[in-house]
């Protein structure tokens, strides 16, 4: 149906003049950077991208990225499903183009460099990568590595644990 995300090259500015939109399911396994982060490769986001040019000139890509990524709890290094949803806008900087003053860009929106052969791929993965939590948890943890240590501080505090009890033996 539709040809595969990676190696999918978009020339920004003409993306954006023709309106162009790409709709596509990426697999996890397709974001590397992400692995370390992931408990499971296996499950694919919906991606969808879309350029345009407003009234003032403007080029713009609008990145829609949503999914359910499982996350490495970092209390009980169990899989913690996050809800990812990403909306994000940016503003695509032709060179020679003044850039926005960051003073008066709102949150929503983003500056980047309009590429010749901006490869959607790593674009995605760059927006995923700024989505996620710096410590995802689980509200409550109930593996039994996050029960051995009581109240499913850390790890290190179950082995810390482990090892009082045993030296009173
Ligand atoms: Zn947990």
């Amino acid at each position: 149906m539709s040809e595969p995300i990676a190696g999918t090259v978009i020339d920004c500015l003409e993306f954006a003049r023709i309106g162009g939109v790409l709709v596509r399911s990426v697999g996890l396994d397709e974001l590397p950077r992400l692995a370390d982060q992931l408990t499971t490769t296996a499950g694919v986001l919906s991606v969808r991208v879309e350029g345009w040019r407003d009234a003032e000139g403007k080029s713009w890509l609008q990145m829609d990225i949503a999914g359910e990524p499982v996350l490495r709890c970092q209390r009980c290094l169990d899989g913690v499903k996050f809800a990812l949803g990403i909306k994000s806008r940016l503003q695509l900087i032709a060179p020679g183009e003044e850039w926005p003053d960051e003073d008066l860009v709102d949150d929503s929106t983003d500056a980047v460099n309009a590429e010749k052969e901006l490869a959607v791929l790593s674009l995605i993965e760059d927006e995923v990568l700024l989505a996620l939590p710096i410590a995802p948890r689980h509200e409550q943890c109930d593996s039994p590595l996050a029960n051995a240590s009581g109240q499913g501080s850390s790890p290190f505090a179950a082995l810390a644990a482990l090892k009082a009890k045993q030296s009173f033996r």
